[in-house]
This record gives structure tokens, sequence and C-alpha cells, in this order.
């Protein structure tokens, strides 16, 4: 029988704040590039995805999740992955799997 009692408590604490994104009724490619994707296009995908993070209830931690995980990819907390990028600075950027809320 597997003995639990050595394992850490759950974490449900930690995501609880995903539970009230905004994004969890929009589609995730208003989130992410999709391949190709380039100037107005790019920039109009962006800024509706940035309109639903600016009415998000939890616009503080998502953003403070994203920075925390250096999430390399997609808006996250109303920034794009570029002005995350600016704000960690170049050599903090890691790219990862994403998983979005
Ligand atoms: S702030 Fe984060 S949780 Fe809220 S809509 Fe934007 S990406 Fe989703």
């Amino acid at each position: 029988m597997t003995d639990t009692a050595r394992l850490p408590g759950a974490a449900g604490h930690a995501w609880q704040w995903q539970l009230r994104a905004a994004c969890r009724e929009a589609d995730d490619d208003l989130f992410y590039h999709p391949p190709g994707e380039r100037g107005a296009a790019h920039d109009a995908r962006e800024a509706r995805a940035k309109r639903v993070c600016a009415r998000c209830p939890v616009r503080e931690p998502c953003l403070a999740f994203s920075l925390r995980t250096r999430e390399a990819y997609g808006v996250w907390g109303g920034l794009t992955e570029d002005e995350r990028h600016a704000v960690l600075g170049p050599a903090r950027r890691t790219p990862r799997a994403h998983a979005r809320h």
C-alpha cells in the first residue's frame, strides 16, 4: 500500500485564481500567436487578448505567475511575451511547455 503521508499537501490554493480567469470563456488562440502570424493581424490579436485581461479580476496573480514561471509564450496578465521578456531581462527567458488555465 502506498504511504501518502510523506507527500506534500494539496496545492490547490496556488491555482484558485485561475477559476476566476476571464479567459476561461475565451478561445486559447486569442492568447497565443499562430505560426506565421505577422504585422497587423498579430497586433490586433494581442490587443483583443489584452482587452480580456484588462477586465480580468485575477490579472495580478496571473502576471505574477507568468513572471515567476518565466512563461515564454502568449499573453498573460495583460502582457505579451515580449513585454514580459523586457521585464525579466534577456537572460531570464526560458522556453517551456505552456498550459493555459
Ligand atoms: S489576466 Fe491572465 S487569467 Fe486574466 S484573462 Fe488575462 S491571461 Fe487570462
